[in-house]
């Protein structure tokens, strides 16, 4: 393809997925202009984003600091859903259970109190006579938060990229970058259409992001997701009016579902799937007899009224780092780069406030969220220590196979 385009912007996103798309629009609201390059179409299901629901919840057990974003992103989901004249955001109340001691059960609950969320825990029984479709195992607890629901991610994308558009945002599908390269005052990007330059570039690539930028090659890791759709043969117990969306630990793994939309079927999945890190360029988007069977056994187990005939069976990439948190940041020798890389597996329901913050950053290189908990240093700072660590080893500095193993464990994955 010799297309020959060309052009200056303010800035560059790469990446019309979740968050680029978002950061495209909060940068053209500001009156930037902006280039939004695309290697697949507006929407897609090659990456992270698509399968028609994703969890958006207040209650947060990963980490209680997450939840003042999660209030700003609510109000940008609520601001852009109005702007888009169409229903993004569900609202269905969320499940986070497992055992009492459990970080998922108690992690959520604790950041309730934190932060004084409406809720209530519930026993299983408790749980079941209110919402029929959930079978917790004897003994687990349920916080039960009313704010909890689903966005629908496709369609979030779509309303972003026409916002921006509206705008002036120049969005260019089925146009990958190729190369970025940092100039004295801004970048030089190419792509097999053309040469681009602009003052800033936003990187949100979502499981490329690693090939993008080589500081994210070792800390921003592709892994093959499944997802699976069954009929209910109760269908009233899985409807959005009856059916919260769910964070659930059992001894099979953390699962998280939804109730039917989109697709006739519950919807449900299991956090790191068969733990498979994958080439985001051609990796198995088949979905097998064991991937099928490991979900449905949790299905029967746990929700027997949601385990009838499968509907329907897709794979998806999460791109995580090695302690589960985002990475968001300004680039450490390129101030004019700044990149985002929010998955782990729950960044979709951050996408507005990190379109915000990357706003932000591109704009004044600062934002006024609390971005500490997703600086690339303290992955850096990882990967500097393990380097040394094994250069020890091999100095023969460290005491034998102990010192190793220590460093090593600092780099396992947080799941
Ligand atoms: C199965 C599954 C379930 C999930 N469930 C939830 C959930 O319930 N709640 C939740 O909050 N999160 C959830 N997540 C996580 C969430 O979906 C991701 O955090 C989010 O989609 C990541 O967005 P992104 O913008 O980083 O990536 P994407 O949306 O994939 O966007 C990256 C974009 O960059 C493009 N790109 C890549 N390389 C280039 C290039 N060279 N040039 C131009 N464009 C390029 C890609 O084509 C893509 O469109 C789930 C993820 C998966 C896979």
């Amino acid at each position: 393809m010799t297309v020959n385009y060309s052009g200056h912007y303010d800035v560059i996103v790469v990446g019309a997925g979740a968050m680029g798309s978002a950061a495209a629009y909060y940068l053209a609201r500001r009156g930037k202009r902006v280039l939004c390059l695309e290697r697949f179409g507006v929407p897609h299901n090659m990456g992270s984003s698509h399968g028609h629901t994703r969890i958006i919840r207040l209650a947060y057990y990963e980490d209680p600091s997450y939840v003042l974003l999660l209030k700003r992103a609510y109000e940008l989901w609520r601001e852009i859903q109005s702007e888009a004249g169409e229903k993004l955001l569900h609202i269905t109340g969320s499940v986070d259970a497992g055992p009492e001691d459990s970080w998922v059960f108690k992690g959520s609950w604790e950041s309730a109190k934190l932060h004084d969320l409406p809720h209530e825990v519930l026993t299983g029984p408790e749980l079941r006579r209110r919402h029929p479709g959930y079978h917790l195992p004897h003994g687990h607890l349920a916080l039960l938060q009313p704010d909890g629901g689903f966005l629908t991610p496709e369609r979030c994308i779509v309303s972003y990229v026409e916002a921006a558009q509206k705008l002036g945002a120049e969005v260019h599908a089925h146009e990958p970058l190729l190369e970025w390269e940092p100039r004295e005052n801004g970048v030089r990007v190419r792509t097999e259409r053309g040469v681009y330059e602009a003052e800033k570039l936003v990187i949100a690539a979502g499981a490329w992001n690693g090939k993008i930028l080589d500081l994210l090659e070792k800390h921003a890791i592709p892994e093959r997701q499944v997802l699976a759709w069954l009929q209910p043969t109760k269908p009233e117990y899985f409807q959005t009016s009856s059916f919260p969306v769910f964070n659930l630990l059992v001894d099979e793994g953390r699962f998280y579902g939804f109730p039917v939309f989109g697709v006739p079927g519950f919807k449900f999945g299991k956090y790191h799937h068969l733990e498979e890190i994958v080439e985001p360029d051609g990796y198995d988007r088949e979905v097998h007899d064991y991937d099928e069977e490991l979900l449905r056994g949790f299905a029967e187990k746990y929700f027997p009224d949601g385990s009838g005939a499968t509907m329907d069976l897709q794979t998806c990439m999460f791109t995580n780092t090695e302690d589960g948190h985002f990475v968001i940041d300004v680039h450490p020798e390129y101030e004019q780069v700044s990149f985002a890389s929010p998955c782990s597996g729950h960044g979709f329901k951050f996408a507005s406030v990190v379109g915000e913050i990357l706003a932000d950053l591109a704009d004044n290189g600062i934002t006024r969220h609390d971005i500490n908990l997703f600086r690339v240093d303290r992955l850096l700072e990882k990967e500097r220590y393990s380097l040394a660590g094994r250069e020890a080893v091999s100095n023969g500095a460290v005491n034998g196979a102990s010192g190793a193993f220590r460093r090593k464990k600092d780099l396992r994955p947080f799941w």
